[in-house]
C-alpha cells in the first residue's frame, strides 16, 4: 500500500549519515498510515541485488534486517502490502524476484489479466514462489528484459506495461543497473521527489518528505527513470513525456 524508491551519489544529502535503506525505511514509516500487511526493501550493491521481506508490522522487517544486515547501498526500493492475491505471508511479501534473483520488482495495486499472463509464463517455463499477481509482472520484466539482450530496463518496462492491466505502481531494480530506479504507473498514484545527487520516488509525497519539497506527479500510463542525476519520463510507448512539478508545501 506504499512504495518508496531511493538512488544518491555517495555523499548526496540525504545520504550523509544515511544508507538508502536508512532513506526507504523512513519512506515507509511515513507511509504506515495508509496500513499494511508486510513489508519489504531490495538494494542495489556494487555486487549484485539484495532483498529482505516479512510479514506483519515494520518491526518485523527491522528485526530480519538486524538478523540478516543489508551490505551498503546508495539505491534501494521499499514496499509495504495489502494483499490482494495470496495472502499476507512472508513469501507473497514484496520485492518479488525475477531473471535469476537480479531484477526486483515492487507494486501496488492489482494486475487484472494476472492469470492469462501467468499460463503463458508457465508454460514458457517460468517458476513461481508466489500466489500474487505481481509476481507475474516481475517474471513478465524478466523475461522480456533478458530477451531483449538485457540492454535498457526502461524499455523493457515500456514493453511489459504494455502487456498488463489494471491498476499498478511498478518499481524495479536490477543488478546491471546499480544507480537505477524505473516505476511505472497506471490508475495508481506516483510522485518523484528531486533531490541535488539523489532522487526519490514516493506512493505519495510522505515518501520522502524528509528529505526534499520538490515534487513532480506523473501522469496517466507514464515510465520514470531516476538516477542519482537524471530523472527522464516517457509514455508507455518511449515517447518523451512531462509530469506536473510542484513544491510540497504542507507540514509533515
Ligand atoms: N496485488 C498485490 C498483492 O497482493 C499488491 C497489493 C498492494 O497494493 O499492496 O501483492
Amino acid at each position: 500500500c506504499g512504495i518508496v524508491g531511493y538512488t544518491g551519489r555517495p555523499g548526496a544529502a540525504a545520504a550523509i549519515g544515511h544508507s538508502a535503506l536508512d532513506v526507504v525505511m523512513e519512506g515507509l514509516r511515513r507511509l504506515e498510515y495508509r496500513g499494511y500487511d508486510s513489508a519489504g526493501v531490495a538494494v542495489l550493491t556494487g555486487s549484485g541485488m539484495e532483498s529482505r521481506k516479512k510479514s506483519g508490522k515494520l518491526a518485523n522487517l527491522v528485526a530480519e534486517l538486524e538478523a540478516a544486515p543489508l551490505p551498503e547501498a546508495t539505491t534501494g526500493i521499499g514496499h509495504t502490502r495489502w494483499a490482494t492475491h495470496g495472502g499476507p505471508t512472508d513469501g507473497n511479501a514484496h520485492p518479488h524476484l525475477a531473471d535469476g534473483d537480479r531484477l526486483a520488482v515492487i507494486h501496488n495495486g492489482i494486475i487484472e489479466n494476472f492469470a492469462e499472463l501467468k499460463e503463458e509464463l508457465l508454460a514458457a517455463g517460468v517458476e513461481f514462489r508466489s500466489e500474487t499477481d505481481t509476481e507475474v509482472a516481475a517474471a513478465l520484466l524478466g523475461r522480456i528484459y533478458a530477451s531483449t539482450g538485457g540492454q535498457d530496463l526502461a524499455r523493457s518496462m515500456q514493453l511489459a506495461c504494455q502487456r498488463l492491466e489494471g491498476a499498478f505502481t511498478l518499481l524495479a531494480v536490477h543488478a546491471d543497473s546499480p544507480d537505477t530506479v524505473v516505476a511505472a504507473r497506471r490508475n495508481s498514484p506516483l510522485v518523484v521527489g528531486l533531490g541535488d545527487g539523489e532522487n526519490f520516488l514516493g506512493s505519495d509525497v510522505s515518501g520522502f518528505i524528509d528529505f526534499t519539497r520538490r515534487a513532480v506527479e506523473l501522469g496517466q500510463d507514464q515510465i520514470v527513470t531516476i538516477t542519482p542525476e537524471t530523472v527522464e519520463i516517457t509514455d508507455f510507448h518511449g515517447r518523451p513525456a512531462e509530469g506536473t512539478e510542484f513544491e510540497v508545501n504542507w507540514d509533515a
